[in-house]
C-alpha cells in the first residue's frame, strides 16, 4: 500500500503570532496560487497562502511568503460586525 497523498499539500507553518498584538493566530483556510498575472502564472510556482484572524484584536492576515495584513477579508469582517 503506497500513500501519496501528503505529497500534494505543502505542510503548514506553526501558526504565526500577531504583529500588532501577539496572540497566536487562529489558521482560517489555505488557498494555492500561483501568485502572479495570469499569463505569468504557467512559470510561476505555485504557493499556499495561509489565512489566519487575530481573536484577540480581530485584525485578518495572510502569510505566503511573510506573514501580511489582508485588507480584503478586513473589510469583509469589519462589515460583518457592524
Ligand atoms: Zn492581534
Amino acid at each position: 500500500m503506497t500513500s501519496v497523498s501528503s505529497s500534494d499539500v505543502p505542510p503548514r507553518p506553526d501558526d504565526p503570532d500577531c504583529p500588532d498584538c501577539g496572540e497566536t493566530l487562529v489558521h482560517v483556510h489555505t488557498e494555492i496560487s500561483s501568485g502572479a498575472f495570469r499569463t505569468q502564472a504557467a512559470s510561476m510556482p505555485e504557493l499556499p497562502i495561509h489565512f489566519y484572524d487575530c481573536p484577540a484584536c480581530g485584525t485578518c492576515w495572510k502569510f505566503a511568503t511573510r506573514l501580511l495584513p489582508d485588507p480584503v477579508r478586513q473589510t469583509i469582517r469589519d462589515a460583518e460586525q457592524r
